[in-house]
């Protein structure tokens, strides 16, 4: 609360120096999914939180349909003519551009905007800064333009953005989080329906600790189109024997038991991952109605081992960060989270414990990767909000 005031005075300063007028300042969270990975785009459940890090979008309306944008993270500015915006730039500017022609394509008419835009979120870490650029943005010109728009139509607004803007085909969850992320909750998101619940987190003495591998391998983007397609013939050959299957979301454990031997090898494991993990979510929903920690911390576990065996979407920096993290007493549980191939692990971890967990991780993965890890502590925040 003490920076609070002298945060926003710092921005409204910047503000200033860019474009002599004060703004309005809206931002939006990073996230992290405590577990439910690749399962979004097969229909089942996610269990992220906001983390208290986050995208600060400041802004001003113009009238000459231009948007003139400065990243203090990118050191650089980009003017756009909204006149002349209807395809991406390949330019970081593209998050922002993309909210702005989807607003426009779903009937928003913006005048255009000075925005000047800052983020404590790691870029390009698996804890989607692009979501928080995006939600940021897009509340921030929502609002200097008077328009209304309800928290799942803004989320739903810039999954568009990002899917049919930049071309990243990402599912709904990091949008979802960066909206809907309230104080020590997590969202548990059902991602076929979007029904959702902010589940309350009872974590006694532990503290969820994102380590940072400081790596992102090349080849996770085709891996992830590689991913969804396996996904997609698991999906074509189990629904001729199971009736009503329309995603791996349908298939419980058993019947996939007793069709497995149908799928190709490879297919039937990538299967097994996403069907197991979906029953994870909602056993770690149990256990923490239960007060179970070290269960939860268990299925963070069991997660992490069948991404790393049957999804294979780990790498060596993830297994070894997780690795490290299960040998430090007081770890209750250790995943690599995100997409995967690089990004963060997620660790629950007890609060007495953390000071030797921190060191631990660091000095260990330095000596065997000879880089520096970033670790970021944070309880489960709140979502998008304009703070002026
Ligand atoms: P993640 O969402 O995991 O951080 P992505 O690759 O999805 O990684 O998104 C990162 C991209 O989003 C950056 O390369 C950049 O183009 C854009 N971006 C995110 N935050 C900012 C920012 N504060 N300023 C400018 N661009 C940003
Ligand atoms: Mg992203």
């Amino acid at each position: 609360m003490t920076n609070y005031k002298s945060f926003q005075a710092q921005i409204n300063e910047k503000f200033g120096l860019l474009f002599s007028s004060k703004p309005r300042i809206f931002q939006a969270p990073g996230r992290v999914n405590l577990i439910g990975e690749h399962t979004d785009y097969n229909d089942g459940f996610v269990f992220p939180i906001a983390l208290e890090r986050r995208t600060t979008a400041a802004m001003i309306r113009r009238d000459d349909r231009k948007l003139e944008i400065w990243s203090e993270n990118m050191g650089e500015s980009i003017a756009i003519d909204l006149n002349d915006n209807s395809s991406k730039r390949n330019h970081w500017s593209d998050y922002v551009a993309g909210v702005a022609a989807i607003m426009e394509k779903s009937g928003m008419t913006l005048s255009g905007a000075n925005i000047y835009l800052e983020s404590d979120v790691p870029v390009g870490s698996g804890l989607s800064s692009s979501a928080a650029l995006e939600v940021s943005t897009a509340l921030g010109l929502a609002a200097i333009h008077g328009i209304e728009i309800d928290k799942i139509s803004l989320a739903k607004l810039c999954q568009r953005a990002e899917n049919e803007f930049v071309g990243m085909k990402c599912g709904i969850m990091d949008q979802f989080i960066a909206c809907h992320g309230e104080h020590n909750k997590a969202l548990l998101l059902d991602c076929r329906s979007l029904d959702f619940q902010m589940i309350e987190l009872p974590l006694q003495n532990a503290l969820f600790v994102v380590c940072n591998t400081m790596v992102k391998h090349e080849l996770g983007a085709s891996e992830y189109n590689k991913r969804r397609s396996e996904c997609e013939e698991a999906v074509q050959i189990l629904s001729q024997h199971i009736p009503g299957v329309q995603s791996l979301r349908d298939i419980s454990i058993s019947q996939f038991t007793q069709h497995a031997a149908k799928l190709p090898p490879v297919v039937r494991n990538r299967t097994r991952h996403v069907i197991t993990e979906t029953q994870r979510v909602l056993d770690a929903i149990e256990a923490l109605k239960n007060d179970d920690l070290a269960e939860f911390g268990e299925l963070m576990n069991a997660s992490h081992n069948s991404l790393q065996a049957d999804y294979e979407v780990s790498c060596t920096e993830l297994d070894t960060m997780v690795e490290i993290a299960r040998s430090i007493d007081g770890t209750l549980g250790a995943r690599m989270t995100g997409g995967g191939f690089g990004g963060c692990t997620v660790n629950l971890v007890l609060e007495d414990q953390v000071d030797s967990f921190c060191s631990i991780i660091q000095q260990r993965y330095q000596h065997k990767f000879n880089r520096m890890p970033d670790i970021y502590i944070s309880a489960p925040s709140h979502g998008m909000r304009e703070i002026s």
